[in-house]
């Protein structure tokens, strides 16, 4: 399952006690996923696509928790068609949109529901459950709620303020799209509608990626710190078979044609080692020195 899809699931089993956060939570469900109509006959219904089935639950929990329909008494069958069930029970839809306070045309959450912070959560936790969804954040931080206009779009920026979340908002086709981008505050958003579990993994996966690019660069300074020291290793060996051909290690001084002869001997080798070789042994610094008049000298040779 995607990780937007485990948020959802977690969100779906969470517990929501209070009424008035139950009605700020169902009100977001039926305004956000657009469940409110009217048909043609002029009369209302309430209808929630069967392509979302958490949230048709999450809604139908909400529902027996208000106490505006018993799920004990539906047989599954029912529980599956509820929707259907309700397009024809105008009793249970005319409470519910009363008690969510909807007036006629509003595709807004009415701002009386969700008043109080507990409230504006429930709100944003049933946004998230309608027009929620979530990148995974193993490719990236995205998370956005798919308005379908901007004053809802302006309506949810502004809930998501109260907690100092800063959400952006961009039109893509016919939609207004709030989004977030910031790591952080996609934690803070999980935080405010209480999906724990789902917040703690994806901390757990952003420590893993950080983990990962830090031992990558240090892989990738490692490994340009090698091909210095082979490039260097290579440029003494390149000038020592210089010497050698055009000079003679013999007119050389007796420490640096030990040095000469070392390295052609130990081309791996590094500074300290190569002074660990020489008798008397000599610390990394003079083998540089050493290795730097045999550099000048096959210079000089080569401008002979
Ligand atoms: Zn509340």
């Amino acid at each position: 399952m995607s990780f937007s899809g485990k948020v959802k699931e977690e969100l779906v089993k969470l517990e929501n006690d209070v009424r008035h956060c139950q009605i700020a939570e169902l009100a977001a469900i039926l305004i956000y996923s657009g469940a409110v109509r009217t048909d043609d006959s002029g009369a209302r219904m309430i209808e929630i696509s069967s392509d979302a089935p958490l949230v048709a639950s999450r809604c139908l929990t909400l529902l027996d928790k208000l106490q505006l329909v018993r799920q004990d008494t539906m047989s599954e069958v029912q529980r599956q068609n509820w929707l259907y069930l309700y397009k024809n029970d105008s009793s249970v839809i005319k409470k519910t949109l009363q008690i969510i306070k909807y007036n006629e045309g509003d595709d807004l959450v009415n701002p009386l529901v969700i008043k109080s912070l507990c409230c504006k959560r429930a709100c944003l936790r049933g946004a998230f459950l309608s027009i929620g969804s979530m990148s995974n954040p193993e490719k990236g931080y995205h998370l956005e709620f798919v308005c379908s206009d901007a004053q809802q779009a302006k309506q949810l920026v502004e809930t998501l303020l109260f907690y100092e979340i800063h959400a952006k908002v961009v039109a893509r086709k016919k939609y207004q799209v709030v989004y977030l981008k910031e790591s952080e505050e996609i934690v803070e958003l999980l935080n405010v509608i209480g999906a724990h579990i789902s917040l703690m993994n994806l901390e757990n996966l952003r420590i893993l990626k950080d983990m990962r690019n830090s031992i990558n660069r240090k892989v990738n300074c490692e490994t340009a710190n090698i091909s210095k020291t082979v490039n260097a290793a290579a440029k003494q060996i390149d000038d020592i078979q210089y010497i050698k051909e055009h000079y003679g290690f013999d007119n050389l001084a007796d420490h640096l044609r030990q040095m000469a002869e070392l390295r052609l001997e130990f081309p791996d080798a590094t500074l300290k080692e190569l002074g660990e070789y020489l008798t008397p042994k000599v610390g990394k610094s003079g083998v540089n020195h050493r290795l730097r008049k045999l550099g000048e000298l096959a210079e000089k040779l080569r401008q002979e």
